[in-house]
């Protein structure tokens, strides 16, 4: 039940207070796009996490110690939902085999345990990466801590 206000009192760039907004829920109705020109702030970066050709799944590497290629691998953003543009803007995403993306209970997209591992091993390259940002300004989560929020 703990809510950590202390974020709150950064000055937030006015892009994340933009962010922070209620997006219309019928997004056909909004005349306007006002995200797509903040998302303009960034462009796409090669991932810092595994390379795009690389054809293993990260997560079989990781969990199954199965280094072996795939045919097939999908790309998977590692932030996603509403900050799926950080994965973007930060390189971020890694490849995933069909069974580790979507499709089954080991998948991330299904599967939050293995969605986090992912986020924590994202921060933890972002904070190598990128020594003078900071991470709980642009994504405003730490996934280092694991934080039991049903307590
Ligand atoms: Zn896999
Ligand atoms: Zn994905």
């Amino acid at each position: 039940m703990s809510i950590d206000y202390s974020a709150m009192a950064f000055p937030k760039a006015s892009w994340m207070q933009e962010k922070r907004q209620k997006k219309p829920q019928n997004k056909k109705a909004a005349p306007v796009q006002r995200k797509k020109k903040k998302k303009k702030h960034y462009k796409k970066v090669p991932s810092i996490m595994q390379h795009k050709d690389d054809k293993r799944c990260f997560l079989c590497m990781l969990l199954d110690n199965f280094y072996e290629e795939h045919a097939y691998t999908e790309e998977h953003h590692v932030i996603f939902g509403d900050d799926k543009w950080v994965s973007d803007a930060f390189g971020l995403r890694v490849n995933l085999c069909w069974r580790h993306h979507r499709e089954t209970p080991a998948a991330v997209h299904k599967n939050q345990e293995h969605a986090e591992l992912l986020m924590r091993i994202a921060q933890e390259t972002f904070i190598e990466h990128y020594p003078d940002l900071d991470w709980m300004q642009i994504v405003g989560r730490n996934y280092l801590e694991v934080e039991d929020e049903t307590t």
